[in-house]
């Protein structure tokens, strides 16, 4: 994979400073300098992976077992009642940081943080069609008979030519999610 630099490659090789909660030889979790809440981590690979689809596979355990283990200890030393986990893929989905990262983020009773969207009526018969597009190529995909595409988008969203930290914004996350933590 090409050596890059964003501004994730720099926090992971330490040239950046972050508020680094678990240091692994290739995952990380610190914290966000934005965070929805507090404690709200960033996950990442070491190495630069842009989008989901172009994750290595040997890669996935290891970030979901660290993605497990930073919201095991948001339950249990921050006493967050539930978690969100999201991971946005492509400037349209909210993707500022051109190197995949999942939030992490604590869920306090009473917080501000907003996570929705308007649900869509769906015209007869197009879920039908839908499943058996999306079923179709994900058993061509799983199978490793396609070539494993790269995010259709992802050669348009070039990193921005100086990494910096993001000013203030607000931003609707694209994923509602209901936690539920035992
Ligand atoms: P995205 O919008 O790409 O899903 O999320 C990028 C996240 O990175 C944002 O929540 C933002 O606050 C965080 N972020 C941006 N710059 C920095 C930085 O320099 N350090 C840290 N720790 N987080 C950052
Ligand atoms: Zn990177």
């Amino acid at each position: 994979m090409a050596e890059q630099q964003c501004l994730f490659c720099k926090i992971a090789a330490g040239q950046v400073k972050s508020a680094v909660i678990y240091n692994g030889p290739e995952v990380m979790a610190f914290l966000d300098i934005r965070p929805a809440n507090p404690g709200h981590a960033l996950v990442i690979p070491k190495v630069h992976v842009p989008y989901l689809p172009q994750l290595p596979d040997e890669l996935n355990a290891k970030l979901l077992q660290l993605i497990k283990v930073i919201t095991q200890a948001q339950i249990e030393a921050l006493g967050a009642e539930g978690v969100n986990v999201i991971q946005n893929n492509g400037a349209i989905a909210g993707q500022a940081v051109p190197h995949i990262h999942f939030h992490v983020i604590p869920r306090f009773k009473d917080d501000k943080v907003v996570l929705t969207w308007d649900p869509q009526t769906m015209k007869e018969g197009q879920a039908e069609e839908i499943q058996k597009r999306l079923q179709e190529k994900a058993a061509e995909i799983a199978s490793g008979e396609a070539p494993q595409e790269m995010h259709r988008h992802a050669e348009e969203q070039k990193p921005p030519p100086e990494e910096k930290p993001e000013e203030p914004k607000k931003k609707q996350k694209p994923i509602k999610v209901k936690p539920r933590v035992p």
